[in-house]
């Protein structure tokens, strides 16, 4: 057991970041009772949070440590009470489109801890009866009850105004912080911030972040690209994918897949691109789906069209007809902690501590990181979610 880990009674938190790592670590110190000052450099989001799709894939967590991390926060986010416009009770489908991928996610939904992951699968009239727009080539699905779709600018800007209501809670918007201490951040204007403790949550494209992490080896960065429709009469009341797309995912972490996947490697790579159909629809009525993945650095800036044409082709196949234009294409990049752990927190000193690296998987268990922050800071308690390995890992 360690000692305790910081010095005295907690009564204030300075947190860094507005995304949604800081967003949940303000509302976790306000609901323990502490006072929060909280600081973002931009006007508005424009890092990670906002880029994403927001489908917060629960289901397809590794077992152990990231599955019950994933339905710790699938319980946090509905307690969190939202609101449908902003997170929806969507659930999720895995689509196959040939008796080999039936095969694969049939494999899947007899796992025992399917029940866990909300998983049964469904023939082709059970797929179309829970999503009616996929008229396409389908053999069935792999339906997921515990998975959300979440509106990220919307989320942010609800749970800024949650927190702005709480007279504990100090917001200070377009303060970018340049520095800190043992007990006290320094902003961009020279201006000394003091509290019991400090959270950066400066999420991956920070150079505070950069300076912090103490071990760059333990870090690595993805490139990621995603498109948008025009809005359309189409509905598609869940997100789906196809099995390609669980490869990316906690599950595939215990070896299950191995042997089912990769598809071909024409049908999954262009260049060093690796393609995998995820389509959602926005609260707009427009389509955003993707992912076209980069992995090694340095990274094109240029936005390949030819992935994104393959990606079409196969959401025309479910669909059964021709998806509406595309209006927008965009790229971000996550960081990922490398050796298996779930996202990074680093101590920096005894009341300064670095929360980042949370990968695809930030959004998903943002409420749940939040909390294990607090539980290690004022409970010395360790969920071994930051601990190498923990992707594969049941036990602590
Ligand atoms: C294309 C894409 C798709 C994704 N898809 C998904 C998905 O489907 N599901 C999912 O769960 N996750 C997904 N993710 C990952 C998810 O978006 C991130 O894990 C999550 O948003 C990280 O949140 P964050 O708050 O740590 O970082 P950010 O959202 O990047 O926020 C960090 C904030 O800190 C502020 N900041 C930085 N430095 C300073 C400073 N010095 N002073 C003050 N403020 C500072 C920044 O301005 C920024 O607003 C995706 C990410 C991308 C890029």
């Amino acid at each position: 057991m360690r000692a305790a880990h910081y010095p005295r009674p907690v009564a204030k938190v300075l947190i860094v970041g507005g995304g949604i790592v800081g967003i949940t670590h303000a509302l976790e110190a306000i609901a323990r009772g502490f006072d929060v000052e909280h600081f973002e450099a931009s006007a508005e989001p424009r890092d990670a949070t906002p880029r994403s799709p927001g489908t917060l894939h629960f289901s397809r967590a590794a077992s152990g440590v990231e599955l019950r991390a994933a339905r710790d926060a699938a319980e946090r986010w509905q307690a969190l009470g939202v609101g449908s416009a902003v997170a929806s009770p969507t659930g999720s489908l895995v689509i196959a489109r040939d008796d080999n991928e039936l095969a694969l996610l049939e494999m899947l939904g007899s796992r025992p801890d399917a029940p866990e992951r909300g998983w049964s699968v469904l023939d082709v009239e059970g797929t179309r009866a829970v999503n009616p727009a996929l008229a396409g080539r389908v053999t069935g699905s792999l339906h997921s009850g515990l998975d959300i779709v979440v509106q990220p600018r919307l989320l942010l800007e609800q749970l800024h105004r949650r927190l702005s209501d709480h007279s504990g809670y100090r917001f200070h918007g377009g303060t970018k912080i340049r520095d800190v201490g043992g007990d006290s951040i320094e902003d961009a204007n020279g201006r000394v911030h003091r509290g019991d403790l400090v959270v950066l949550c400066t999420g991956s494209d920070s150079d505070l972040t950069m300076s912090a992490i103490g071990r760059p080896a333990q870090i690595r960065t993805v490139r990621l690209q995603l498109a948008q429709t025009e809005r359309c009469g189409l509905e598609l009341p869940t997100p789906v994918s196809e099995p390609a797309a669980l490869l990316y995912c906690g599950i595939a972490a215990d070896g299950s897949l191995d042997g089912f996947l990769p598809p071909s490697p024409a049908a999954s790579l262009i260049g060093d691109q690796e393609i995998a159909l995820t389509c959602v629809q926005r609260a707009n009525g427009s389509l955003t789906f993707g992912e076209v993945r980069q992995q090694e650095e340095p990274f094109d800036f240029g936005i390949d069209r030819r992935p994104l044409e393959l990606l079409t082709a196969r959401m025309t196949e479910i669909l059964g007809s021709p998806m509406p234009p595309v209006v927008r294409q965009w790229d971000g990049e996550v960081r990922l902690p490398t050796g298996g752990r779930l996202w990074i927190r680093e101590d920096l000193g005894p009341t300064v501590t670095l929360i980042t690296g949370t990968g695809q998987r930030g959004i998903t268990l943002a409420p749940s990181i939040a909390a294990e922050t607090f539980d290690w800071l004022t409970e010395d308690i360790d969920s071994g979610a930051t601990r190498p390995g923990a992707d594969q890992r049941s036990v602590d």
